[in-house]
Order: C-alpha cells, then structure tokens, then sequence
C-alpha cells in the first residue's frame, strides 16, 4: 500500500505510514489493519539457519506455501537476498529454485515483509532468491517503490540490485523505469544453444536480444549492467566462450561476475578447476573489462537460492507435509 492509499483510509491517531513497516506493530495498528483487510505481517517465520557469513529464513505465507530469504554479513553491512516468487518457471539447470515448477507470484507486500524481517541492519537488497523477478514485474516493482518511499522504509535505491535472466520485453519496460537501482543479468553462455540448454524456460529468449537490452538499460541509466557467467567445464568454459565474451562486452558499460558452482543435491553439475577462472579472468581483463571472481556464497547452509524450500519442503505448502 502506497503512502497515499495509507492517507486515505484514515490511519488511528499517532500512526504513521513507516508504523507499518515496523517489526513490532502496535495493537491499534494491527486492530486498523485487521479492519481494514491489510495483511501486515503475514509472513511467519518457519526456519532459521546460520553458517558462516550467511543466515538463512524460511517464511511460510497466508495460503500455505513457504519462501526463503537469506542475510549476508558483508565487511560494511548486511544484504537482504529475497524471493520474488513461490518457484520459478525457468528450470536452471544450475538453480535448486526452478525445479519445482512456479507456484504462484509473491505480492509486493510479501516481498517488502521479508526485508522487515531480516532486521535494521540490512543496507542493500538482492532480488536474487527464489523467482524470476521481471517474470513478477509489477509486484517487483511495487515492492522497490514502496521500500523507496521516504515515507515508508525510505531505502536508498542504490542499494537495490535487481538480478535476472534478462526476459526482453521487461528489459525495455525497465528501462523506462527511474528507479536508480543495479541491474545484474544470469547470462551464463556466449551461445543460444548452450543458453538453451541452461536455462530451458528462456529458449524463446534471443541471447543477442537480452545483451542488447541490458547493455541499452545500462546507457539509458549511465551506470555498469552486471552479466554473470557460471563457469562450468566442458560446458561454457572455452576458449572461444572467453572470446566470445571480450567481443560482446569490450567497451560497453558492463561487469562480469564470474562464478564458481556451488554444489546442489541432486543437480549434477562439476565444479570448474581455478585455473580456468583465471584464464577467463585474464581475457577478460586484458580486454579492459572489469571482472570478478565470486564464489556462491554460504554453501555451508544451502544458501543457493531455493535450496532451503526444496529440501525441507519440496516447494510444496508447508502444510501439506
Ligand atoms: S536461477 Fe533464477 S530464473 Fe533460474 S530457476 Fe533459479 S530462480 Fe528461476
């Protein structure tokens, strides 16, 4: 609910619009809200795991189903990975999140609600847990507006990284979109077949035609797109892949994340070998491209996006177990 939805239902005395954001609601908030059919806190708190830099929540919702987030501890603050979706219909071969199918779109309520959660320390948001967050478009960007608002969480926009496979018709709507927020695109391959083969529920996607958009965003905004590349042997990890990539990005406002597998229970991908990542590096780099080497991060508690939802519930509702 926006600030001015808030206005206009006629808030109880003393109770601001950011009192619905908070962690504790007061009784005569929740009483208003109750009355007035908002669900504040809808979400509760299933599961809790720690490990290493990384502490994982698993959230059940209204009607049953559950959905992960997870809370990174970085050198100078915390990020919130949050879902956009219960499931996901792109099936990655990679991805624990997609192998259960889509179950349903998360409102943007939910969204902002698992950012609540994960505390006051959260100083940057990744829409990088379960769901493909341009294939929920208007609730992800409902859920950014109202964790911008001033009135509200008042969450600075530039701490928002929006993370996809890069769906084309929504890249051209985003770009339209002043937002302020990171843009990262799960590319993955240098060619459609091995893009097809990795991300089949993308295969109507135009590998060139994604590059193209995120790159056009990228000028649209005068900021860097992120493409991320998982390195993973004998699949993308060539030396024509390595070219392919300094050709489509030498020159253009872009970064490569490149990344090492992080093992999945019964997704049998190999991990690729360090020199590999650092051949890549080094093309990369000697073609003037910023480049990183990133490790998926918190193996030690699944912390792969949907790991937790689907081990413990097998993307069904958790009330079905
Ligand atoms: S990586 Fe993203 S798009 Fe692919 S299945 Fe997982 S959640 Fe969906």
């Amino acid at each position: 609910m926006s600030a001015a939805a808030f206005d206009a239902l006629r808030p109880p005395p003393g109770c601001a619009y950011r009192d619905l954001f908070s962690a504790r609601l007061r009784p005569d908030v929740a009483r208003w809200a109750t009355g007035h059919g908002l669900a504040l806190h809808a979400l509760k708190q299933l599961q809790r795991s720690r490990g290493g830099r990384s502490e994982k929540f698993l959230f059940g919702l209204g009607d049953g189903y559950a959905v992960e987030s997870v809370l990174i501890r970085r050198r100078d603050g915390f990020t919130a990975c949050v879902s956009s979706q219960v499931g996901c219909a792109f099936s990655c071969r990679f991805c624990a999140s997609g192998q259960a199918g889509l179950k349903r779109n998360l409102t943007a309520a939910e969204i902002v609600e698992q950012v609540v959660h994960l505390g006051p320390r959260v100083n940057r948001i990744v829409f990088m847990g379960i769901g493909e967050p341009l294939n929920n478009y208007d609730n992800v960007l409902g859920a950014i507006r109202l964790l911008r608002d001033r009135r509200g969480l008042g969450f600075p926009t530039t701490g928002i990284t929006l993370s996809t496979i890069g769906i084309p018709k929504a890249l051209r709507r985003l770009r339209e979109e002043h937002l302020g927020i990171n843009l990262t695109i799960s590319l993955h391959a240098t060619t459609q077949a091995v893009r097809d083969r990795l991300i089949p529920g993308a295969a109507r996607h135009d590998i060139g035609e994604v590059v193209t958009r995120a790159l056009s965003w990228a000028d649209r905004h005068r900021r860097k797109v992120t493409f991320v590349y998982l390195v993973l042997p004998g699949v993308n990890d060539s030396v024509a892949d390595a070219q392919r990539l300094v050709s489509m990005f030498a020159d253009k406002p872009a970064r490569i994340n490149l990344m090492r597998w992080n093992p999945v229970d019964a997704i049998k991908l190999r991990r690729t070998e360090d020199r590999m990542l650092s051949f890549f590096r080094h093309r990369l780099d000697r073609a003037g491209i910023p480049v990183v080497v990133r490790d998926t991060q918190g193996s030690d508690i699944d912390a792969a996006c949907g790991q937790l939802w689907l081990r413990d519930l097998g993307g069904n509702r958790a009330s079905d177990r």
